[in-house]
């Protein structure tokens, strides 16, 4: 099932070309997104472009992140290994393949049942032993494994969700896109002495974050 072909030469022209110009520094973080194979998260007809500088559909009227997002998202939460992950938005399961490589556990939320079942078929297969998966409402978080040390949210929203801050730890870090419907900030949020601090690291354009917390349905 796993595809042959490795795409090595892909991915680094990825990181040279697309990443590093725009300032992605973080040695850990360049190294997974050499790492992860992009092309086997994407549906096979689409595996030519799998390593371009855009987004791409994967079902269910969502898509895979642009690959510098993703870099982007992952540098801001800072992870040195022994962290807690939370993932809001499944997807496909490449933000999550690539926070598996930096953190010590994943837990990733998808409301669409059918792309959290794929993607964990998947990251299985690829022997991923970190990641617990869930099909829920992500905007009201993961409240069992609470508090985390880093969230992330990978579809955008009018409001940062009160329930994704409840659950962040103390130090930890939060980023999510804010913004209308068709386009949005990404804010990283800091909490320090319970207290949070907000950083715009740039625009952005995500599919909706749906739920209790973000846009209705
Ligand atoms: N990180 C993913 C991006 C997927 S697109 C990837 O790299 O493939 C965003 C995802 O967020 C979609 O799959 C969508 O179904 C999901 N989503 C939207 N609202 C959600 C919610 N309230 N809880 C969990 N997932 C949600």
């Amino acid at each position: 099932m796993i595809r042959n072909h490795d795409y090595r030469l892909a991915r680094e022209k990825m990181v040279e070309t697309q990443l590093i110009p725009r300032g992605i520094k973080d040695p850990r973080v360049l190294e997974a997104m050499k790492e992860v194979r992009r092309d086997l998260f994407v549906e096979e007809a689409l595996v030519g472009e799998a390593y371009n500088d855009h987004p791409l559909p994967i079902g269910h009227n969502q898509t895979i992140s642009q690959p510098f997002i993703v870099a982007l998202m992952t540098e801001a939460i800072a992870l040195k290994g022994d962290e807690k992950v939370l993932e809001i938005g499944t997807g496909s399961g490449y933000q999550t393949a690539i926070l598996a490589k930096l953190a010590d556990k994943v837990y990733t939320v998808e409301r669409i049942r059918p792309l959290m079942i794929k993607a964990r078929a998947l990251l299985a297969d690829l022997n991923y032993r970190n990641i617990l998966f869930k099909a829920f409402d992500g905007t009201l978080g993961w409240e069992e494994y609470a508090p985390y040390d880093a969230i992330i949210v990978t579809a955008g929203a009018p409001n940062v969700p009160q329930p994704l801050l409840d659950q962040l730890a103390e130090g930890g870090r939060l980023v999510i896109p804010i913004g209308n419907k068709y386009s949005q900030e990404l804010l990283k949020v800091t909490r320090k002495r319970g207290t949070c601090t907000q950083k715009n690291l740039g625009g952005c354009r995500f599919v909706d974050l749906l739920g209790v917390y973000g846009w209705k349905e």
